[in-house]
């Protein structure tokens, strides 16, 4: 497997060099909207230590990447009346994968609304903040 490239796109957003709608972030993990969303609300959880996917990802960090993943999940099902939540996880080129900074995929779902196809569509700007407000709202209400 490849090394890790600090010159990810999400290495960039982790080190505040790209924007991100944030959604949560504490010492360890942070979370932020995916900008292709294949549903509203779709998030994306990281660790912060750098990781390439789950190959090479401390099982610690592995873990709290779940927790965090879960805290999310659990929001996006209150505050968006979501009716189900599906979780991804791609790991290298052939797993799906496209970038490589380890990323759980938090999909809110709605009952007989299909998700759409990875990276057909881009949510407009004004449509993400006003998610990510709604979600971040919703995880600090616990
Ligand atoms: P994966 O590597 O698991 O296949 O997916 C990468 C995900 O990152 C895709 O869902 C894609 O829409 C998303 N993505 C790609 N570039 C950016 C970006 O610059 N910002 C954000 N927030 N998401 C991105």
């Amino acid at each position: 497997m490849p090394a890790y490239d600090p010159n990810n796109i999400f290495a960039k957003i982790l080190r505040g060099e790209l924007p991100c709608y944030k959604v949560y972030e504490d010492d360890k993990a942070l979370a932020f909207l995916d900008i292709m969303p294949r549903a509203p609300g779709h998030t994306l959880v990281l660790p912060k230590a750098p990781a390439r996917n789950i190959l090479d990802v401390p099982p610690d960090d592995l873990a709290h990447v779940a927790k965090v993943a879960q805290k999310i999940a659990k929001a996006a099902m209150t505050a968006l009346g979501a009716d189900g939540i599906t979780v991804q996880q791609f790991n290298e080129g052939p797993g799906g994968q496209v970038v490589f900074h380890l990323h759980v995929h938090v999909i809110p779902r709605m009952a007989g609304v299909p998700m759409k196809p990875p990276a057909e569509f881009k949510e407009k700007p004004e449509a993400l903040a006003e998610m990510a407000k709604t979600l971040m709202a919703a995880l600090a209400a616990g």
